[in-house]
Order: structure tokens, then sequence, then C-alpha cells
């Protein structure tokens, strides 16, 4: 990558840069998440969610404690000191959602309490594609707002931002590039280092990406933004400003291949990036952002905002337990090689119309969803990489699916 991908905004120096990236160590289970293009690529083997991850140990480094299974929510979300239901008094054009993360941002570099956030931009040439980059100025930010889908080697940029002299940095991830991040923090001899994370799942590469745009329109490259909404629907939107809602169940997911998310996608552990200071998603949120405030670092990032968000204590309704055990007996027969139980077609549009009245909504929609992620991880190791089971999977996992009759065979717990 040179020049081109530099966004040049005024005559200043660039606000953002993406600089050249070193190739990466072909790995087995691995999203690129930039480790092993560094000058250490053999840090791999302690940092990587694939091999043997180990949260108790990280989230106390972090949080200053584990997990702890009293505290309501935290086995499913992970360590937290408060959830909210939040949106900003102006939300940002061009944001996935509000555009909380990116203003956080903003509000780092126009504070000076960051010398540069690492994070991700758009490829000029396609805009799903995502590309590290190394922001400095305020202006640089907006630039990098919305989702991209695919993998980005976002910690290849430490060195480079290390080089430069940067010492306080801010760092926006999703949960596997988090991990690896805090597994070698303590070696990069950083004064400050804050850590905003959004929730991950279902993360394909980007070439998939463009093949499931294509069956969702007639032209698909006009497509602006694509978001799976807590409401069970797919909200599109377009370059001509038109928006479309589809509901889950009406999507052409069965036209997918099987391989269509990697197994790294189907088989990671962490969906809310419990090792972030904060994460702002969606999930729990019912139709605004969704916030988990883990740490005290994670309560200065949002006072960052001050009187910019607008928050309350979010809500939960509805029973997530015949949902997951629906989603558990689809994923054993795709697993299985079977074909899925499909809902006969008159029957999509009524369920599609009561699912968001009467399934699961707020934080007990994020509980459903984060018990799926549990019950695929497991069905799709023991198919694909039954070894991986005693090494990769978490004691917390186990304790998601125990509900639902799944639990540790012989050698498949450490
Ligand atoms: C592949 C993927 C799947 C997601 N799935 C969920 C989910 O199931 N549930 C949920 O609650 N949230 C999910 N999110 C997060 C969600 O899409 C929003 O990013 C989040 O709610 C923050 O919204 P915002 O308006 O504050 O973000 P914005 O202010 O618009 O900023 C978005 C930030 O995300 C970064 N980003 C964009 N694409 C990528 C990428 N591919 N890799 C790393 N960083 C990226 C951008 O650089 C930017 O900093 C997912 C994100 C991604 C990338
Ligand atoms: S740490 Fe990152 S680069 Fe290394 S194997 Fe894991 S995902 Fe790949
Ligand atoms: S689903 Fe998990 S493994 Fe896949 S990109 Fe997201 S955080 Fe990484």
């Amino acid at each position: 990558m040179g020049d081109s991908r530099v966004d040049s905004i005024d005559r200043q120096p660039s606000p953002l840069c993406a600089p050249p990236l070193a190739p990466p160590v072909p790995r087995s289970l691995c999203t690129d998440c930039g480790l092993s293009r560094t000058s250490t690529p053999k840090l791999c083997g302690s940092a990587c969610q694939f091999i043997r991850p180990d949260y108790p140990a990280l989230e106390t480094r972090t949080h200053g404690r584990a997990r702890d299974p009293a505290r309501p929510d935290e086995v499913h979300f992970g360590p937290f000191r408060r959830m909210l239901r939040a949106s900003l008094a102006r939300p940002r054009d061009g944001a996935q959602w509000a555009g909380i993360t990116t203003r956080i941002a903003e509000r780092l570099l126009e504070s000076g309490a960051v010398d540069a956030v690492l994070t991700i931009a758009p490829d000029p040439d396609d805009r799903w594609r995502p590309v590290p980059v190394l922001v400095t100025r305020v202006q640089g930010m907006a630039a990098c707002r919305g989702m991209r889908m695919g993998y980005a080697p976002l910690l290849a940029l430490l060195e480079p931002a290390l080089a430069q002299g940067f010492k306080r940095l801010a760092v926006i991830g999703i949960p596997c590039q988090v991990h690896a991040l805090r597994a070698v923090e303590r070696t990069l001899g950083l004064e400050r280092l804050y850590v905003i994370g959004t929730p991950c799942s279902d993360n394909t590469t980007t070439e998939n990406f463009h093949r499931f745009l294509a069956l969702l329109a007639d032209d698909p490259s006009t497509i602006t933004y694509l978001e799976f909404r807590a409401d069970y629907h797919v909200e599109l939107r377009f370059s001509d400003g038109r928006k479309k809602r589809i509901p889950f169940l009406q999507l052409p997911i069965s036209q997918l291949p099987p391989d269509f998310f990697p197994l790294t996608c189907r088989t990671c552990v962490d969906y809310t990036n419990v090792l972030a200071d904060l994460t702002v998603g969606y999930m729990g949120g019912e139709g605004e952002q969704w916030l988990l405030v883990r740490n005290e670092r994670g309560e200065e990032l949002v006072a960052l905002l001050g009187q910019e968000l607008v928050a309350r204590a979010p809500g939960s309704a509805g029973k997530r337990q015949g949902p997951v055990r629906g989603f558990l007996e689809n994923t054993r027969r795709a697993a299985g090689g079977l074909p899925l139980r499909r809902m006969p077609a008159w029957l999509r549009p009524l369920v599609g119309w009561l699912m968001p009245r009467v399934g699961p909504r707020g934080l007990e929609f994020a509980r459903a969803r984060v018990e799926m992620k549990a019950v695929e991880t497991i069905l799709h190791l023991r198919r694909h990489a039954p070894r991986r089971l005693r090494s990769m999977v978490p004691d917390h996992v186990w304790t998601l699916v125990a509900p639902y009759g799944l639990s540790p065979g012989e050698g498949e717990k450490r």
C-alpha cells in the first residue's frame, strides 16, 4: 500500500496513514490480526485466540478480576462495571449506528489523551474491504466510520506507531484482534493504551461478502450499508438514499456455500470483546447502541462524551431458550451435512412479524446470540477440529451450553 491510500484532507500532513505491511505468516486458524506480520511472529503461539487462550488470566490483568459467575450476565458478556443503552445527541452520518465509537476516538485525539488511533478505514477501491490505518488528527476519524466485512491486520501497525514515537495509543478492534493485543500489551512499552472494542460475529472474507451482497440486490455495487439489526431484520442502504429491510427469515442463506463463514468465525469464543476497556455494540440496545463499561479506563472513555451521550439502562424481554434450541438443532443438522429444517414459505412473513414483538429483546437478545455462538463453537470444532476443543474452549463456554445438553466429552476439556 502506498500513498494512494492516504486521504489528504488539507495541505497539512495527512490525518491518517496506511503504512506498508509485511506479508502474513500462513497459519491454519488465523484471522490475520496483524501479529504475524510484525518482527515477532512467534508471539502468535502465546497470543492467539485460536491456539490456547487464557481468558481468566487476561481478564484479571486487564480489568483487575476475571468474570464472576455470581454477577448477573458476566458469564455471557465478560467482566463489566455497568451496561448502557445509548445514542449520541447528534448521531453521525456514515456511522454504523450513532457513531459512538468514532466520536470517542475523536475526543481522545481532541483532548490530547492519545498520540494516535489504530483503526480500520475502507479501501479506496472497495468500500467493504478493511484497511488498517493510523489516525493522528481528529479529521481523520470520519473516514473510518462504518463497518467493513473482512480481516484487517490491525496489529501490524503497532510497530510503525512505536517507530514514530507514539507512546499513548488508542486501538479500535474486534475481539480476535483485541485478544492478541492484550496478550502482547506488556511487551510494547506504551505509556497508555485505550482499547475500544466492538462485538463481532459471522465475519468472512471480503470476497465472500461480495457474493452475499450479489444475492441481495440487482446492483450490489450500490449497497453502501448493511447491518443485522436486533429487530431480526437486515437493513440495507443504497447510494441513491434508498433503504431496504429484509427479515432474517427471508435472507438467501441457503444459497451460500457451507464454508462461507471461515472456521475461525464459526468457532470464535469471544462475541462481546471481553478484553476491551469499553465495548460498543448494538445487540442489547433495542435499536440503539449497547455499551459495556468494563474498567476504569472504560469509564474515562465514556466520560469524554459528556452531554453528547444520551444513555439509560438497557431493557430485557422475551425468552431465549426456544430460539437457542432451534438454532442448536439446525446447526447440528448443517454440521452433519443434513438439510436445514426450513419453515414453510407461507409461514415466514408471519413469524418474521412476530419475532421482533415476542422473541428475545434487549439483553435477552444479546444472551441468546452469545449462547448460539457458544453452541456453534462446540459443534463446529467437534466436527472439523476436535483436537482443538481442549485448548481453545474456555470453561465459561461449556457453562453457556450446559442447559442445552452439551457437555465436554473425554479429552474435550482442559
Ligand atoms: C464483522 C463485524 C461484525 C459485527 N457484528 C456485531 C454483532 O453481531 N453485534 C454487535 O452488537 N455489534 C457487531 N459489530 C459492531 C457494529 O457493527 C458496530 O461497529 C458497533 O455497534 C459500533 O457502532 P458505531 O456507530 O459506534 O461505529 P462507528 O462510529 O461507525 O465506527 C465503527 C468502527 O468499527 C471499525 N471497523 C469497521 N469494520 C471493521 C473490521 N472489519 N474490523 C475491525 N474494525 C472494523 C471502524 O474502523 C470504526 O472505527 C460487528 C462489527 C464487525 C466489523
Ligand atoms: S495471533 Fe493473529 S496473526 Fe497470529 S495466528 Fe492468531 S490471528 Fe493469526
Ligand atoms: S467472528 Fe471472532 S474470529 Fe471472526 S473476525 Fe469476528 S472476532 Fe475475529
